[in-house]
């Protein structure tokens, strides 16, 4: 029988490459429209890497060498499952707002030629979904390795870039929709309802 740890770390591998391969696509189109502003600067960069390295580096090392040894703790059976729905969860979540965002996604703070704001599918519900499916992707990866240090990693690599950038990206947003940004922030949540 596999165990617990090695089924959880399997599982976070196929999240991350399912997730991989739902973005793919959607990278490439969105890549071929030209922007009209570009506000990724040194510190959205270095948002990007803290998030990856939560996300994906420090977990993977984990994954791969069970370090770091000291911060490991016992599976349970209740988290690892708790960690298959969350996955899921974040996986239909991801999909839906690559769906709804199509090719004014961007993966820094950028605005597309001719961009529109969008307000529909998904978004007409939460006007931060994908991050949304981020906070999801982190909490799959707590449920998913019993390990303090590689589990916790993602809600803080991912914290860190969502606080931090945030307030910038909604300023960018007013700035080029006015009056229609301000409707809709009016009438949405960020990420998730009636909590913030
Ligand atoms: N924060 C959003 C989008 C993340 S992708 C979410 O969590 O769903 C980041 C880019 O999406 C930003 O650079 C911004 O240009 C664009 N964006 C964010 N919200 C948007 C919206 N409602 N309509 C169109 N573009 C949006």
């Amino acid at each position: 029988m596999i165990s617990l740890v090695s089924a959880g770390k399997v599982l976070w591998v196929l999240h991350v490459v399912a997730w991989y391969a739902l973005r793919r696509p959607f990278d490439r189109r969105a890549r071929k429209v030209n922007l009209k502003v570009d506000r990724r600067k040194g510190a959205d960069t270095a948002r990007l890497a803290v998030s990856l390295a939560g996300l994906g580096i420090i977990p993977a090392i984990y994954v791969m060498t069970d370090q770091p040894r000291f911060a490991s703790y016992p599976a349970s059976s209740t988290l690892f499952l708790l960690g298959i729905a969350s996955g899921i969860l974040s996986l239909i979540m991801f999909r839906l707002t690559h769906k709804a965002l199509g090719k004014m996604w961007s993966v820094s703070l950028q605005l597309k030629q001719d961009h529109k704001l969008i307000t529909t599918g998904i978004y007409k519900y939460l006007r931060h979904p994908m991050y949304t499916a981020f906070w999801l992707m982190a909490l799959t990866q707590a449920l998913l390795l019993p390990n303090y240090v590689a589990g916790l990693a993602g809600i803080v690599g991912f914290g860190y870039l969502f606080f931090s950038r945030i307030g910038p990206e909604e300023a960018m947003l007013q700035e080029a929709f006015g009056e229609e940004y301000s409707r809709y922030r009016a009438r949405t949540w960020r990420v998730l309802p009636y909590v913030y």
